[in-house]
């Protein structure tokens, strides 16, 4: 059977990667976290002294991406790719709301996502594998086979991310969140390069009230039906 490319594209917290997560265990494909590569970049420019007062210095980050070295390694124990930053594991730092608050600024870098959207094609040039991020099916992959584009109330996403932050250890408060992910999605819809929007043949979920196993079954069923055809 033949291998095909899952895109899976929209708004933050909508639960895409536990889908892609799901989707890449059933398939027996690669799970690529896209998101988690603008997150290592911005930690790498925080760290680097590069933003400061809400503002990012664009010209010096441009200048220091070739000293920037992404790499996902596979963790057998938890059953998919953790993200290295010039060789570091930074996949618990990147997920802190530090990180989020300034990752769609970053985002919206032409340089940084070029740099990015290169290593990312090369990543799915053999196929069989999901990616998740805001760009994919538009960008990245536009001829991926299945696109998938997920929304969900602001509030529910807000709900879902504020719990995910507890449960992490993080001292955050919901409306800190809920502003968090309202902002970040006008950034990234807003944006001139690769803004996020629904590509033309994505197919659409709104999960506010959709539990994770039926959306799950159902979008499995879809990417079925495409392998077949291929
Ligand atoms: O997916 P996640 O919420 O971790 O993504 C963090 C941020 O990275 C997004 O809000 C967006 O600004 C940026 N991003 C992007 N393009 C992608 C993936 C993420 O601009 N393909």
């Amino acid at each position: 059977m033949g291998k095909i490319t899952i895109a899976i594209d929209g708004y933050s917290s909508t639960g895409k990667s536990t889908l892609a997560k799901q989707l890449a265990h059933a398939l027996g494909y690669i799970y690529v976290d896209t998101g988690a590569m603008y997150r290592a970049v911005t930690l790498f420019a925080l760290r680097a002294g590069l933003i400061k007062d809400s503002r990012t210095d664009d010209l010096l980050l441009i200048k220091a991406l070739p000293d920037i070295h992404l790499n996902f390694q596979f963790n057998e124990d938890l059953g998919f790719a953790e993200m290295y930053l010039n060789g570091e594991n930074v996949e618990k730092e990147i997920r802190q709301l530090e990180v989020s608050k300034f990752v769609s600024k970053i985002a919206i870098i032409g340089a940084v996502r070029d740099k990015l959207v290169e290593m990312q094609r090369a990543m799915g040039k053999d196929k069989g594998l999901v990616m998740d991020g805001r760009d994919i099916g538009t960008v990245v992959f536009p001829d991926a086979e299945l696109k998938i584009f997920m929304t969900a109330s602001p509030d529910a996403r807000a709900a879902r991310r504020y719990k995910e932050l507890l449960d992490r250890g993080e001292e955050v408060s919901y409306e800190e969140v809920l502003k968090n992910v309202q902002e970040r999605d006008y950034i990234d819809s807003n944006r001139e390069h690769s803004p996020l929007k629904k590509a033309a043949d994505a197919i659409e979920f709104d999960n506010t009230d959709m539990g994770l196993k039926e959306q799950f079954e159902r979008i499995q069923n879809f990417a079925e039906r495409v392998i077949e055809k291929v």
